[in-house]
């Protein structure tokens, strides 16, 4: 097992790919012209390119990959109101009039979503159950000023376990979303390719290996290995790896709602086959998972099997296994900003990207074009 990988997996696919046909879009070659070109075609890109076309933009999308193959298509599907930290820390870190400001904006978004793309949004709520007294308290905290704040919030006691509920929080399939707004995009006229990474980014566009794109707004929406694409952000964001497993339909638990438990670290839910999707335990990984290697490891998928076994309690055999990266900012914000003349960048979810991404993405937009935006959290 040198490479960390375990012998005999499954594939190393999501969940997600069950039953949603890949794109098939072409490489670029040669030279085209636009207003604008969107680097990263994942749930942010794809926001953006959206309300590029909005504002009357024509765009050029591409991918190194596939629509969808970063976390955008391979993450634990929870559509989560607020930023990455819970909403009493939030407040700690960044004041609270912006912690809820950014609780409000976010549920806004989520709305947004659902709206836009209902075959892939599911209005479950979400729980969020303690792993034990500490943290029971720790919800005790964010219950109290969540209802201070007028933000929707119950207290949760259920066989799942004790803690809290979510009840405008939403589960959703990322990887179909993704595809239904490339496929949208196409038709209302944005020219999208896969396979076709940008190597060279300029005030003046973007270069891959086989074409370029002559556009005078360049907008870099990715989140895992974002400081490779734009090494200027080096110092201020920081790639990490998180991993899931996946099962064939469960017929012996019944979770009607997404669980994130131990602090936000772990995370699971079933989805309406039955099957259980369930990722976390990025820190028994250690200081390896600050890695672009974005594979399963044994460590990580032993702990996540464990857990399907022990917390979930299911026998369902595992089916999918898969990794994917994200980043991080050390005080918990995104990078919402223009980086060069030409070119602007969102992406630095913090772990937490499915909502906040498609609003910064929307944001950066509008910045690229008029110069001011209200979608800031
Ligand atoms: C396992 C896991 C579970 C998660 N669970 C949740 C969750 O439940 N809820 C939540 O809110 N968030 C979750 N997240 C975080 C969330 O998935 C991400 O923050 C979000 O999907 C990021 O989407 P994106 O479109 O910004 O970026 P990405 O998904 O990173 O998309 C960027 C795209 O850019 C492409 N690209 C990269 N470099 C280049 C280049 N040089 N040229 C061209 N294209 C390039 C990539 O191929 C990729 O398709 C999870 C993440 C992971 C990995």
């Amino acid at each position: 097992m040198s490479d960390g990988t375990r012998p005999g997996a499954p594939a190393e696919l999501p969940v997600w790919t069950v039953g949603v046909r890949p794109l098939g879009l072409t490489s670029l070659d040669g030279t085209i012209d636009a207003d604008a070109c969107v680097v990263g075609l994942g749930g942010s890109g794809l926001s953006c390119i959206g309300e590029l076309q909005r504002l009357g933009a024509r765009v050029v999308g591409i991918d190194a990959e596939t629509v969808g193959r970063g976390a955008a298509g391979r993450n634990g599907g929870f559509l989560l109101a607020g930023i990455a930290a819970f909403h009493h820390e939030a407040a700690d870190s960044h004041g609270r009039e912006r912690a809820v400001r950014a609780w409000r904006l976010t549920l806004a978004e989520l709305e947004r979503i659902a709206a836009e793309t209902p075959d892939a949004v599911r209005r479950t709520g979400t729980l969020r159950i303690a792993i034990d007294d500490e943290e029971l308290a720790d919800c005790e905290a964010q219950l109290s000023m969540m209802r201070e704040d007028g933000l929707p919030v119950e207290r949760h006691a259920g066989w799942e376990g004790r803690g809290l509920l979510f009840p405008r929080d939403a589960s959703f399939q990322p990887l179909l979303r993704c595809r239904q707004l490339a496929t949208r995009a196409i038709a209302a006229g944005a020219r999208l390719f896969e396979h076709a990474r940008a190597v060279t980014i300029d005030g003046e566009g973007v270069s891959t290996p086989a074409g370029r794109v002559r556009a005078p707004i360049t907008i870099v929406a990715v989140d895992g290995g974002l400081e490779r694409v734009i090494p200027e952000l080096a110092g201020r964001v920081r790639t990490v790896r998180l991993q899931m497993i996946g099962t064939a339909p469960a017929t012996d638990v019944h979770y009607e709602r997404p669980v994130y438990s131990r602090y936000g670290l772990d995370y699971w839910q079933q989805l309406a086959d039955g099957r259980i999707a369930l990722g976390g335990f990025r820190d028994v990984g250690g200081d390896e998972e600050w890695t672009h290697d974005a594979r399963p490891t044994v460590a990580v998928q032993e702990a996540l099997e464990r857990c399907l076994r022990e917390r979930v309690r299911t026998r369902a055999p595992i089916t999918h296994r898969w990794a994917a990266s994200v980043s991080y900012t050390p005080d918990g914000l995104p990078v919402v900003e223009q980086v060069r003349r030409g070119v602007w960048v969102t992406g630095a979810y913090n772990g937490t990207g499915n909502v906040v991404g498609a609003r910064s993405g929307r944001a950066v937009a509008q910045l690229a074009v008029s110069g001011r935006t209200e979608l800031l959290l």
